[in-house]
């Protein structure tokens, strides 16, 4: 099977790629969206969307379904993409990082839900909006306009369960 390869990546590419997730891959997305990628997902993308905002953009293909990388686009290279071998979304995790050799680590730059750069808020602008003892303890807040939701550090480490650990301390 006709996997990713790293040396048709520009260099720019290696420092900060671009996904597009397919429908099967929305958990690995918001993962990504954690350690800052920008990644597009969508519930429901036909192939030919997909296939067409990966060219548009370029985007990385990531993708679970071995009967879309049948297509000629796939085939004969036109389409950058990394078929994901396994439904664990830490052997996901671990696979693209091994392969893109990417460098993982937690910052709040990018929504999880929607994928937009998120804006940073003043502190005091944010009083009674967030819970008070995340006030206290926090300084730096960021806001997601497209989803009205506010940000701080925690909420990005909450979602990095223990499982994940590992895989920030080989950097
Ligand atoms: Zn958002």
């Amino acid at each position: 099977m006709k996997q990713y390869n790293q040396q048709s990546l520009s260099e720019n590419e290696t420092e900060k790629p671009k996904f597009i997730a397919d429908m099967m891959l929305g958990r690995l997305a918001r993962y990504l969206r954690i350690f800052g990628f920008d990644v597009l997902y969508f519930h429901n993308i036909s192939d030919e969307d997909l296939i067409n905002k990966s060219k548009e953009e370029a985007r990385i293909v990531l993708t679970r379904d071995s009967r879309m990388i049948d297509r000629k686009v796939f085939k004969y290279g036109k389409i950058k993409f990394l078929f994901i071998n396994d439904d664990d979304v830490l052997k996901q995790l671990e696979q693209i990082k091994n392969e893109i050799s990417l460098k993982l680590s937690i910052n709040l730059i990018r929504c999880i839900e929607c994928n937009q750069i998120l804006k940073k808020v003043d502190k005091e602008k944010i009083k009674g909006k967030v819970p008070v003892f995340v006030y206290k303890s926090t300084d730096d807040f960021a806001y997601c306009s497209n989803c009205d939701k506010y940000y701080w550090k925690g909420t990005h480490l909450e979602l990095m369960n223990k499982r994940f650990s590992h895989l920030l301390k080989s950097e």
